[in-house]
């Protein structure tokens, strides 16, 4: 079972700010700014490479709460971040789909042109 699974199953503990029956949310253990969420499908999937057609719904969904958190976390007006990392050119370091949500700071591009 991958670490979010045993996030998801209470097996390991973490600091949860949302659940319901589809997605958990919870705080990142090494956070790169003052708020740093992630959100994920509670169904284990491996990457958005692995969406399926009939995904959309979940998928959108991890967004619609990203912006809920962010609003409840007082960091809407300001601005944030959202982002998937895919794979290893992404930087994906756990193969369990997550939507990292990461405000609280100003937050410069961190890619860069490549001219
Ligand atoms: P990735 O690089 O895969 O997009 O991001 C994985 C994120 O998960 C990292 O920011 C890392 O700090 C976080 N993370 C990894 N393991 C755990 C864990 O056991 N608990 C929590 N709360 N965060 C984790
Ligand atoms: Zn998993």
């Amino acid at each position: 079972m991958c670490i979010f699974c045993k996030i998801i199953q209470k097996e390991i503990p973490a600091e949860i700010v949302f659940e319901d029956e589809e997605l958990l949310a919870f705080k990142d253990m090494h956070p790169l700014a003052p708020v740093h969420v992630l959100i994920i499908p509670k169904r284990h999937i491996e990457s958005i490479n692995d969406l399926a057609g009939q995904d959309v719904e979940l998928a959108g969904k991890l967004i619609i709460v990203a912006k809920q958190l962010a609003h409840e976390l007082d960091i809407a007006e300001k601005g944030y971040k959202l982002l998937f990392r895919v794979g290893r050119d992404g930087g994906q370091e756990v193969p369990h789909i997550h939507l990292h949500l990461i405000g609280g700071a100003e937050l410069y591009e961190d890619i860069r042109p490549i001219g």
